[in-house]
């Protein structure tokens, strides 16, 4: 055998250099990494959607303090996070913002692990609106000061409320104010504007607010308008009440025109059996009145059936003016009480009937049946079944009212101005499921929307229509509000009979930079903040 040592040696001396350069590369990376600034988390190698209209891309995302500084596919050569998570196969996206919501139960819970907003945190919300329907206060620095006090889950940010409103200065009286009580009323909506709400909610399908002109509304939608803030409402009429549906949208927009602001129509859909398949009428009217220059946009929840209570579904408005007290001194009298009936008669039709109504309040003999079950065993027509259960006690009525068609909800969920919201309230499971089921159902089993859809409605282009300030896309400086979900598991498991179980498939939620969920639980922390708008300058006493 011949020795020659070049060819022994040579790939000994490469060998050498290489160690020896990887020695170095190892120091100077060390060097270079005790170099970096440090972070609090890397969450590494996800499937990342920014919240954009755009595909997603394999990236880092880096998390320091209370912002996300740090978006791309190297996070560790710019970062040294204390934490690192792998993303792996999971979806990466900015925290779900949900745009009209009821979690009253949960955020002003004297429970502490209640406030953590639990069945909206599990499907990877981190912020709600609140005071939505014209429910909301007009004491919003009160409220703000209160919520930072007791430490929320989620983020919030409410609307001045038209019920609390009208309330203040009208009681429950079915009839216009003077002029006097007009500017009492304004003074009010202008305070909550003044003190940081987004804008004007109103649900004018429900009493005291149904009893308001649209010239009412305009005047006080004004107030808002001059504070930057929107117009957000729960309808007139969503059926065949009273104005109709279509009607009801030209009302909304004829706010937005003559009071000055972009209008907000709150869980967009055609309810009941005379409106079904209004979808491409209401859609058109919108569209009309965008390219006409009007802001118009709507949210929606992707199911099927409402929830409402029996009272406002089946009793006439009449019939409420002056509050409850009113109405069972009514029920008391029986030539009222049968032009009541009448008209209860004619309001289950447009419902779709009694077995359309099932009844959802919880602990009650009539929980989890159908108004046309509960009124057979009680061996009593459904008109009288309803009237039993209102005059119980107050809020034992509720109900999911079957009133959408599949063909409905998938149009408007289409529409690029339409985003995802639950209007989660109790004993309905779009509180608990409702961003999992539009991404189970209509994302992954029928494809209705794409994923990237179904994150841009229900993060970026929310916070574009609220105007939420660094909020809504992953971006560096934006506040890190982030959802990690593993799409194989991310599903809802509520349903109509078992409307309270969390969600499941979120992994990691931070809200502003702060871990709510770690490996699908809850940390305990409550990072949630009061989202206030800031009005213009010189809109506001100082
Ligand atoms: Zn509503």
């Amino acid at each position: 055998m011949i020795y020659n040592p070049r060819l022994t040696a040579a790939p000994r001396l490469r060998y050498m250099t290489r160690a020896m350069v990887s020695a170095l590369g190892l120091l100077f990376s060390a060097l270079a990494a005790a170099a970096l600034p440090g972070a609090d988390f890397l969450v590494r190698g996800g499937t990342v959607y920014t919240g954009a209209e755009a595909p997603a891309t394999i990236a880092d995302v880096v998390i320091s303090g209370d912002a996300i500084v740090y978006v791309g596919p190297e996070g560790a050569r710019h970062y040294r996070a204390r934490n690192v998570i792998d993303a792996g196969g999971k979806i990466v996206a900015p925290g779900f913002i949900d745009a009209h919501t009821h979690p009253d139960t949960y955020i002003r819970s004297p429970d502490a692990r209640q406030r953590l907003n639990a069945p909206w945190v599990f499907q990877g919300v981190t912020t709600v609106l609140i005071g939505v329907d014209g429910a909301g206060s007009f004491e919003i620095a009160k409220e703000a000061a209160d919520f930072e006090k007791q430490h929320v889950g989620t983020n919030l940010v409410p609307y001045v409320g038209f019920g609390a409103v009208r309330r203040a200065v009208l009681k429950d009286d079915a009839r216009a104010p003077s002029a006097a009580e007009l500017d009492r009323m304004r003074a009010l909506v202008a305070r909550g504007m003044c003190e940081g709400a987004i804008g004007f909610s109103t649900g004018l399908f429900y009493a005291p607010q149904s009893f308001a002109s649209t010239e009412e509304v305009i005047a006080l939608a004004k107030e808002a308008a001059q504070r930057g803030g929107l117009y957000d409402t729960h309808q007139r009429d969503e059926s065949s009440y009273s104005i109709g549906l279509l009607g009801s949208v030209q009302e909304v927009m004829r706010i937005g025109r003559e009071a000055g602001l972009p209008v907000h129509i709150a869980h967009i859909k055609a309810l009941g059996v005379d409106v079904q398949g209004s979808a491409p009428k209401v859609i058109s009217l919108i569209d009309a009145a965008r390219s006409a220059g009007l802001e118009v946009t709507a949210d929606q929840y992707p199911w099927l059936a409402s929830g409402s209570n029996l009272s406002a579904s089946l009793l006439p408005r009449w019939s409420v003016d002056g509050g409850r007290a009113a109405l069972l001194k009514r029920l008391d009298d029986s030539a009222t009480l049968a032009k009541i009936k009448t008209e209860m008669v004619e309001n289950l039709r447009r419902r779709g009937g009694a077995q359309s109504l099932l009844l959802t309040s919880s602990n009650r003999p009539w929980t989890g049946k159908t108004l046309e079950q509960i009124a057979q065993s009680w061996r009593v027509d459904p008109v009288d079944a309803s009237l039993q259960i209102i005059r119980t006690a107050k809020d034992v009525d509720e109900v999911a009212s079957f009133n959408m068609t599949e063909d409905d909800v998938r149009l408007f969920m289409k529409e690029p101005w339409v985003v995802t919201s639950s209007d989660g309230s109790d004993g309905h499971p779009r509180q608990y499921a409702t961003f999992p089921t539009k991404y189970a159902q209509y994302v992954q089993k029928d494809k209705v929307i794409t994923p990237e859809q179904f994150i841009r409605s229900s993060t970026g282009l929310t916070a574009d229509i609220f105007r939420l300030v660094r909020r809504g896309y992953l971006r560096q400086g934006y506040f890190a509000d982030v959802v990690v979900l593993d799409p194989k598991r991310y599903a809802p498991k509520a349903d109509y009979l078992h409307p309270r179980v969390l969600s499941e498939g979120v992994d990691e939620l931070f809200v502003n930079g702060q871990p709510v969920l770690q490996a699908g639980k809850l940390t305990g922390q409550a990072p949630g903040r009061v989202l206030l708008h800031t009005p213009p300058v010189g809109t506001c006493p100082k």
